[in-house]
């Protein structure tokens, strides 16, 4: 039976980020090295599926429609795309594909229909298969899951407090109870957050809290750290020092141990010394591709040598958890309701993006 702690509160998870930093990162790396190989890591292709022309005003995001960034939008791809890009990925090592449409929430649809096919597909290539599409209703979750889903990817962002102060369309609550659709169904939770979007330290603790707190955790924990793009609300935001990223992921490893803690935006920022402290700190996954959505990452050569000067090894396909079947459309349990959920719209003011957004204007 698992030991893992589901009753961590704020206070608990605050004294553990502020420990003086050797004592941290030493206790992480020993939480790590009991529940996890120390030089496995996991790597992940992320795709944007459809890219651009988002409704949400995510204040950290180059894909909203409202701002005026250098993104440029297209339509959802074709299977047969994916496909060949899913074969790259897994050429180049990676265990996993991680499909992100730009979208508000999942509609049933031709749209939808095109992505279950594409997880179809990959999952036959024998690699994991993640989407992150959105909000999702629990019959959608289960639509995935038939397919052959084998995580889906909703990050919380931040604290509750914090969500507040970066986004107006959408609410925590929808966040959550969207996880929770995905825990009706046998695929895994990927869901975590960004730093350095303004945030007070309470804040990455209070994301942490709601996280550690699931029961179960989530499997996988990317912790981002802010790409400022120009023309987002967030553009002047100072990049994340590696001290507070490592002393995130440590955090995340200690209240969290038996999750993948991934490394995700903001990698190219990091030296290969920090990226290493944070593989130490119990950082056990991390997205391959020279693209994040829309953000640069690393080139995946690099990363392989990055790899072999610290003897790490990328981690074979389902490795955590068996492979799940797929079920082909016309023997599918659960077909399309074209429900349409009350999701929130809180829709308060957020000074920076109602600024961004009247900038954008002036812009077209
Ligand atoms: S983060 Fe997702 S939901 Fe938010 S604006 Fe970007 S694409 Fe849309």
């Amino acid at each position: 039976m698992s030991n893992t702690r589901h009753n961590w509160t704020k206070e608990e998870i605050l004294d553990i980020y502020n420990k003086p930093f050797m004592e941290l990162l030493y206790e992480a790396a020993t939480v790590h090295r009991k529940y996890h190989d120390p030089n496995t890591v996991q790597v992940s292709t992320l795709l944007s599926i459809k890219t651009g022309g988002c409704p949400e005003d995510c204040g950290y995001c180059p894909q909203a429609a409202r701002y005026h960034t250098d993104v440029e939008g297209n339509d959802l791809m074709s299977v047969q795309q994916v496909k060949a890009q899913a074969l790259r990925a897994k050429a180049s090592g990676s265990s996993r594909v991680c499909m992100g449409a730009a979208w508000r929430n999942v509609k049933d649809g031709q749209e939808f229909d095109d992505v279950l096919e594409m997880v179809r597909t990959i999952n036959k290539l024998d690699m994991e298969v993640c989407c992150t599409l959105g909000m999702l209703t629990e019959n959608q979750a289960h639509r995935l899951a038939e397919a052959g889903l084998y995580a889906y990817n909703h990050n919380l962002d931040s604290s509750e407090e914090y969500y507040k102060e970066v986004i107006s369309t959408r609410g925590f609550e929808d966040r959550l109870q969207t996880i929770d659709n995905v825990r009706k169904t046998n695929v895994t939770v990927c869901s975590g957050g960004i730093i350095g979007m303004g945030e007070k330290t309470e804040d990455r603790v209070g994301m942490l809290v709601a996280l550690a707190t699931l029961n179960p955790q989530p499997e996988s924990v990317p912790i981002n750290a802010l790409v400022a793009v120009d023309g987002t609300p967030l553009e002047d935001q100072e990049p994340v020092s590696i001290w507070d990223m490592v002393r995130m992921v440590a955090t995340t490893r200690i209240v969290m141990p038996e999750t993948q803690v991934r490394l995700s935006a903001g990698r190219t920022q990091m030296s290969r010394e920090g990226q290493a402290m944070c593989f130490f700190a119990g950082a056990n996954s991390i997205f391959a591709g020279d693209k994040l959505l829309t953000t640069p990452n690393p080139d995946v050569n690099e990363d392989m040598e990055m790899f072999k000067m610290l003897g790490l090894n990328p981690q074979k396909p389902f490795i955590k958890k068996m492979q799940p079947n797929t079920v082909e459309a016309e023997d599918s349990k659960f077909q399309a309701l074209g429900e349409k959920p009350k999701w929130s719209r809180p829709e308060h003011k957020i000074e920076r993006n109602e600024e961004a957004k009247e900038k954008a204007k002036t812009l077209r």
